[in-house]
């Protein structure tokens, strides 16, 4: 197969070589390397490239260029080539058109001129870039194949598991593709068991469980040790950050993840709003820096394993995994977050996975190019996921219970902004009809009017909000009526400590009705839900557990 291209376009010669040979001498391996004078003629080349079938994974565009600058050229290219990355290469004096560019066509970086040294300004901000392309793009390799529907759930579980960890794999839709059928025949016993997992080493599994797959693909899901300083129950945002600071004040740490890192903010396709990424990055690509920072400093991190119970024994909180093993620690924190809120109307369930998906269920966006899709939800996280799917459907239709949206203005405006993207106000799902990956329509209702309509589409997504993972400690620490644990000062009522305490101070920052026992994030009463306050409650347990270390 041809390596995906790398196409570089300036009109200053100079410039442009030597863009040519930075991308060259650490990229040509593995990609094709093509350069053009204007984004006239790029877009020319480019036209040429999508006829033969080829894949772009990164344009890098000057701005400055006359006749059509680098914003119009990568407007018009991302037309041509959705999934490759843009990089736009500014002078100072264009950080304004750069801003302006984040904002019209969804730029991933702006790079100053000059980039030297490449390998401190150039190559990392690529490195990311490409390892994200990856991981969206449809790989023509022969490592690992996917045989299996997008009406099967389980197909839908082995894909996000692989492309949350980065593993490069090949999807084949049985339903679309004859080499998928054929793999997906040669292992059946009559029965439809999917998806078939097709490894470069020979072996096949069917239908896989997530540990299976972990254990297949070399991630870590035993842990080295029976006893550790600090567990960490989630790999979200506010686990991998209490990883990273608690492993780089020396403790030894372990995370256990019961999917795969990342937590609900790998379901974002985009999060704009965390500090120092002003192009926005999506989750995946925070939580794979996070996982690299927080193992270079020595934490252990365990996924598809789940915590199944805690207990206290002694000055020792002890874990129970899935498997029956047991872990102990002198400090646990919980960050296991929350999951989203169930939509319960009829049909839904049957087309879970199927047709219907919580999330922006990154992994199954791109097969309903060119259709009209539904997102329920009127916060960020559907706003984020109504304009993630525009990028790949034809119509979104955003269905809001309320007569306002209660997200981030920037959410707002580029939404309304957004020809593919229809919002209507006031309206409730009341069924979803169809069978599994074959949506046929939904059922709404206006709540002022009582209008009843069924509207056509192929999938729907869920936004509706989500409910605390708080179920493994619910009889152990103090939570509130909805789930969420009450932490630290909050547990303080009419100056009395909470109930079943013994020690003679009060409870620290973020430490539960339990000694010794913490919560950060989602999970925890008081949090705001934001990929940011997860990562500074993970960073600030981290300090209250070392107070409390220092008191045992
Ligand atoms: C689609 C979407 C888009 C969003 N976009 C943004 C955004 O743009 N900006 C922003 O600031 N915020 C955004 N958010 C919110 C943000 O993602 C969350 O606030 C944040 O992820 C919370 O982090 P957390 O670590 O507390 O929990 P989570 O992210 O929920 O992570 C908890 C982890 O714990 C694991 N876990 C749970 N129970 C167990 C168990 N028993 N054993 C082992 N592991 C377990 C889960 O599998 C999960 O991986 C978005 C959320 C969603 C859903």
């Amino acid at each position: 197969m041809a390596k995906p291209i790398i196409l570089a376009v300036d009109d200053e010669p100079v410039v442009l070589n030597s863009v040519e040979r930075d991308l060259r001498q650490k990229y040509g391996r593995e990609y094709r390397v093509m350069k053009s004078e204007s984004g006239e003629m790029a877009l020319a080349a480019l036209k040429q490239l999508q006829a033969r079938g080829e894949s772009v994974a990164l344009f890098i565009a000057d701005q400055r260029m006359p006749e059509m600058n680098g914003t119009q050229f990568l407007e018009q290219a991302i037309e041509l080539f959705p999934e490759a990355k843009k990089v736009l290469l500014t002078a100072y004096a264009d950080t304004e058109a750069a801003i302006r560019s984040i904002n019209r066509i969804n730029l991933d970086y702006y790079l100053m001129k000059p980039w030297d040294p490449p390998q401190e300004n150039l190559y990392p901000v690529l490195d990311d870039l490409l390892a994200d392309w990856k991981v969206s793009a449809s790989p023509s390799y022969d490592g690992i194949r996917v045989a299996g529907a997008l009406w099967s759930p389980q197909s839908h579980a082995v894909k996000d598991f692989l492309a949350r960890h980065q593993i490069a794999y090949q999807w084949l839709d049985v339903d679309s593709n004859p080499d998928g059928r054929a793999l997906a025949d040669s292992y059946s016993d009559g029965a439809a068991k999917l998806p078939v997992v097709s490894f470069p080493d020979g072996s096949v599994f069917i239908e896989p469980s997530l540990q299976d797959m972990a254990n297949k693909v070399g991630m870590q899901t035993r842990a080295e040790a029976r006893h550790y300083e600090i567990i960490i129950i989630g790999a979200g945002p506010a686990g991998l950050s209490a990883a990273v600071y608690g492993a780089s004040e020396g403790h030894n740490v372990l995370v256990i993840e019961k999917h795969a890192p990342g937590g609900q903010a790998g379901n974002s396709p985009k999060i704009e709003n965390y500090l120092g990424f002003p192009a926005g990055l999506s989750g995946m690509d925070l939580a794979r820096r996070a996982i690299t920072q927080a193992k270079r400093f020595g934490a252990e991190i365990l996924s598809a394993t789940e915590v199944v119970n805690v207990r206290i024994q002694d000055q020792y909180r002890i874990v129970t995994l899935a498997d029956g093993t047991e872990l102990s620690c002198k400090a646990l924190l919980l960050a296991s977050g929350a999951t989203f809120r169930r939509l319960d109307v009829p049909g839904v369930e049957k087309l879970t996975g199927s047709g219907v998906y919580y999330g922006a269920a990154y992994t199954e966006a791109r097969y309903y190019q060119d259709q009209h899709v539904f997102v329920i939800g009127g916060a960020n996280s559907a706003g984020q996921g109504a304009m993630f799917l525009s990028k790949f459907a034809s119509k979104v239709t955003m269905l809001i219970r309320r007569d306002t949206q209660w997200s981030s203005k920037y959410l707002v405006d580029a939404e309304a902004a957004n020809p593919k993207i229809e919002r209507l106000f006031n309206t409730e799902v009341t069924e979803v009809v169809g069978e599994p990956g074959h949506l046929s329509h939904i059922v709404t209702l206006n709540n002022i009017t009582n209008e009843v309509k069924n509207l056509e589409g192929a999938a729907v997504f869920i936004f509706i909000g989500a409910k605390p993972n708080s179920g493994i400690v619910h009889d152990l620490v103090s939570v509130n009526d909805k789930g969420f644990i009450i932490t630290g000062p909050d547990l303080i009522r009419d100056g009395k400590r909470p109930k079943g305490w013994t020690l003679k101070r009060d409870p620290l920052m973020l430490e539960t009705s339990v000694p010794g026992l913490f919560a950060a994030g989602d999970v925890r009463l008081g949090t705001n839900q934001r990929v940011a306050s997860a990562t500074g409650e993970g960073g600030v347990a981290i300090a209250a557990i070392q107070q409390y270390l220092s008191t045992i």
